[in-house]
């Protein structure tokens, strides 16, 4: 992996802009901006791009809370009754939780994968 891609996946995963890694992605916890406050890189390439960061988001949810309550509840760690309450809590809180990080993930993915377009702006 050459290191132009490396630094297109890692800046994101710090809440850095992609080409420059100066500029934050985020602006709150929830608010992004719409580009790098640096280099002004455009973060928000077209309607729907960051639909992308959604499937990252279910996969989080669903791999490091649901699982885990799901098999601790088969094993009789704990009863049917509390696995149903932690999955509907777990379910709204940690999807709003995950929110920023699943989007700086997404812009990791898809800038490390077609890393050429960082050159477009
Ligand atoms: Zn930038």
């Amino acid at each position: 992996m050459n290191e132009r891609r490396k630094q297109a996946i890692y800046r994101p995963l710090r809440n850095r802009c992609p080409k420059c890694g100066e500029g934050a992605i985020m602006q709150n916890l929830v608010h992004l901006h719409k580009s790098c406050p640096h280099c002004e890189f455009a973060y928000y390439r077209e309607d729907g791009f960051f639909s992308g960061a959604l499937p990252i988001n279910y996969a989080l949810v669903s791999v490091f809370w649901l699982l885990p309550v799901m098999l601790t509840w088969i094993l009789g760690g704990i009863s049917g009754t509390t696995a149903a309450v932690l999955s509907g809590v777990g379910a709204v809180i940690w999807p709003i939780a995950l929110y920023r990080y699943s989007q700086c993930l997404w812009l990791a993915m898809y800038y490390g994968v077609i890393v050429d377009e960082l050159d477009t702006e």
